[in-house]
């Protein structure tokens, strides 16, 4: 058999740490679904991102090389040959750095020479194949790492104009790159990569941060792939962590304070219990010793000595009874035997033994028990035992008008036992609350007076075992009524 310290720190263990691993084993498992999902989320989000940048920058980037064009062919219709006005709209165009303009028969038509090695170049791109590639297609084509662009436009005779444009890598990373990527709400860092895999363009440094995916561009930068990269703390499974840890915090911390609170009911039960149980037996031992001293000469009052040790003797056996009584109904092994029980010598010998203590204290006692009570089918001991606990609280509660009445009789078609007391009372709002296990209401009321709060609990449950209740009805100052009352038909 365990101690009842023991058995609380077991429950205890079974009703905090039991759950708490069970939550917690729970919450793993729902942890790393919840990481792998939002790790899955977020990539499908960084991809949608993605495509959609790359598609904003070849729009963006084809919307000005087709304007570029078109103010081009203008100029190629208004002039016989190509000069001024061409001259005018690469002046106008930053984002073409070099443009040759070739004749159906590779002629340069624009500007008088080569530059450099561009001949070499651009040589064989606007070649025959190229041309016809372009007259096939009718479509611009990007070559050569996305430096080299060709078009077919057509001149002022009618004639085909092959064009051959460098675009300049500057001007593509300020007005097209940086412009679109740099607008985008993103909490990831964006970068351009060329073939090689080097930074073109990127919208914040990306030291080690680890590459998402990347995506390619299509035809207007064929070369060229959007990379997405994580931002340093920001990938889903560290903020998967961050609020874990909030939440594995707060509970930790509701935890600690649960059994801080439980350790304090503990150590306040079992100091409660132990000063409780410590008055009766210091008296038993005050009377004893005096007794055994053989000091006390009149046989009257020996006798009396006598009735105080059994009496008190009498209240440590309830105090105990109390506190295992409790720890039967708390491990639900408490059982209670119903038998026909006659109400008067019930209600008039628990009260005797508490004549010495009424008397002691100058207490007026009422008794009033109905003549025709029925036998009626309890538990005497715990019957006896709760109306025990409400005289022991009239007497304990009481200060210094001291009266108590117990009344026994039938009301409504059940048997009511009341305690009546004009002590202290008890307000309103605590009135529901002091028949909980442990409830102690107000320390500077209750203060000096010994208790450990499981009184009250005990007579409610005894009450309720009977099909019946307990109540209360008390002003502060004026005193309280405790009425148990059971059915009369059980059996
Ligand atoms: P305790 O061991 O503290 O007496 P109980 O469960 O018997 O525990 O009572 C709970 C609380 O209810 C008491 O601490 C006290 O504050 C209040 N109480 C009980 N009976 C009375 C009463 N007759 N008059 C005033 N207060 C009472």
């Amino acid at each position: 058999m365990l101690s009842p310290s023991a058995r609380f720190s077991a429950l205890a263990l079974l009703a905090i740490v039991a759950p708490a691993t069970i939550v917690a084993v729970l919450g793993y498992v729902s942890i790393r679904q919840w990481e792998a999902s939002s790790e899955l989320l977020y990539r499908e989000q960084a991809r949608d991102m993605a495509t959609m940048a790359a598609e904003k920058v070849e729009m963006t980037l084809r919307r000005a090389e087709d304007d570029f064009l078109d103010r081009l062919q203008a100029a190629l219709r208004a002039e016989r040959s190509p000069g001024r006005a061409v001259d005018a709209v690469l002046a106008g165009s930053p984002l073409v750095r070099r443009l040759y303009l070739v004749g159906a028969r590779g002629e340069l038509l624009y500007p008088r020479a080569w530059k450099e090695s561009d001949a070499a170049i651009f040589g064989p791109l606007v070649s025959e194949p190229a041309q016809r590639k372009l007259e096939r297609g009718g479509q611009r084509v990007v070559i050569a790492e996305n430096q080299i662009c060709l078009a077919l436009l057509t001149g002022r005779g009618g004639q085909p104009v092959v064009v051959a444009f460098l675009r300049d890598d500057d001007t593509l990373r300020r007005e097209i790159l940086a412009t679109t990527l740099g607008a985008l709400e993103s909490p990831t860092i964006i970068a351009v990569l060329d073939r090689e895999g080097r930074t073109v363009y990127s919208r914040a440094p990306i030291g080690d941060a680890p590459r998402v995916l990347s995506v390619q561009f299509r035809d207007a930068l064929p070369d060229w792939r959007l990379a997405v990269y994580q931002t340093p703390g920001a990938s889903p499974r560290q903020a998967v962590r961050r609020q874990v840890m909030f939440f594995t915090g707060a509970r930790g911390a509701l935890v600690a304070v649960i059994v801080a609170g439980m350790a304090r009911l503990k150590s306040d039960f079992v100091a409660n219990v132990s000063h409780d149980l410590k008055t009766p037996l210091s008296v038993i031992r005050m009377f004893g010793e005096t007794l055994e001293m053989g000091r006390v000469t009149d046989e009257g009052r020996r006798q009396e000595y006598y009735r105080v040790i059994t009496r008190e003797g009498e209240r440590l056996t309830r105090l105990i009874d109390n506190v295992l009584d409790f720890s039967r109904i708390e491990g639900g092994r408490q059982t209670y035997r119903m038998t026909p029980t006659s109400v008067e010598p019930l209600v008039r010998g628990t009260l005797e033994t508490f004549a010495y203590p009424l008397a002691q204290q100058g207490f007026k006692v009422e008794v009033s028990v109905a003549p025709d009570l029925p036998e009626v089918a309890m538990d005497a001991d715990a019957v006896g035992q709760a109306l025990a606990n409400l005289i022991d609280n009239a007497i304990k509660y009481s200060a210094d008008d001291r009266a108590l009445t117990v009344d026994a009789r039938v009301v409504d078609g059940r048997l009511v036992i009341a305690v009546t007391d004009r002590g202290l009372g008890i307000a309103p709002e605590e009135q529901a609350k002091i028949f909980e296990k442990f409830y102690r209401v107000g320390r500077s009321d209750t203060q000096g007076r010994r208790g450990s709060g499981v009184g009250l609990a005990l007579v409610r449950h005894i009450a309720e075992a009977h099909g019946g209740d307990v109540t209360v009805e008390s002003a502060p100052g004026e005193g309280s009524r405790f009425s148990l009352r059971l059915p009369l038909g059980r059996s």
